[in-house]
């Protein structure tokens, strides 16, 4: 299903252009018009779903398999030296679109982008804590 004022079902769905690199029955790959890096591509389902809490398990299945795929093109079409997967969900995690997509950003040696975060150093009780909380053990 589509959602009418979401601007990726209206991209992955051909109504606006796009930069696109691969499309099947289920997704279209475009490129990110505000890139990280040459190359950086979004893999959108044609199908609404804003993040991946309401994707569909066969869907988000299949997606990954497109972001391999891709992801391969990518490789083998501009050398790059490796490739980052990344996907938002939610403001806080830097969701900026609410239309699930998976990012697929070329990395190259010298690329000086940064991706990441800060590690931190909690105490084995405190990660077993969050563990069994998790787990409903506590
Ligand atoms: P996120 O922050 O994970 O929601 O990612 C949204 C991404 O979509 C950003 O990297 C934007 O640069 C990209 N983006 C937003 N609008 C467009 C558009 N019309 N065409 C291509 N990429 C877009
Ligand atoms: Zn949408």
């Amino acid at each position: 299903m589509k959602k009418d004022d979401c601007i990726f079902c209206k991209i992955a769905n051909g109504e606006i252009p796009s930069n696109t690199i691969y499309e099947d029955d289920l997704f279209r790959v475009i490129l990110d018009n505000g890139p990280a890096t040459k190359g950086h591509a979004l893999v959108l389902p044609k199908d609404h779903s804003a993040d991946i809490f309401e994707m569909p398990e066969d869907t988000l299945a299949k997606a990954m398999v497109v972001a391999k795929k891709v992801a391969g093109k990518l490789k083998e079409t501009l050398s790059c030296d490796g490739l980052n997967i990344v996907q938002n969900n939610g403001e806080c995690a830097g969701q900026t679109v609410h239309h699930f997509h998976i990012h697929l950003i070329p990395r190259y040696a010298d690329d000086g982008q940064l991706i990441g975060w800060k590690p931190g150093s909690p105490s084995s009780e405190e990660l077993e804590k969050v563990r069994k909380t998790i787990n409903g053990e506590s």
